[in-house]
């Protein structure tokens, strides 16, 4: 079994969307990941709810 789930986000630099990995065993969690498109950093914050299904929110790491 994979805790790991792809989630499509909208980097707010670029308006791209993006796919994430997103280790739902830790719920929680914020960590700066590079936009893949733009390359800005980028501020996660992950949430993992009772069913197992992460909400990503995304800002710019610089505001
Ligand atoms: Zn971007």
């Amino acid at each position: 079994m994979s805790l790991l789930e792809t989630v499509s986000v909208q980097c707010p630099c670029c308006w791209e969307s993006i796919e994430l990995v997103v280790d739902c065993s830790v719920p929680g969690q914020e960590y700066t990941e590079d936009c893949s498109v733009c390359c800005q950093p980028l501020v996660l914050s992950v949430e993992v709810d009772a069913a197992g299904e992460p909400s990503v929110g995304v800002r710019p790491e610089q505001e």
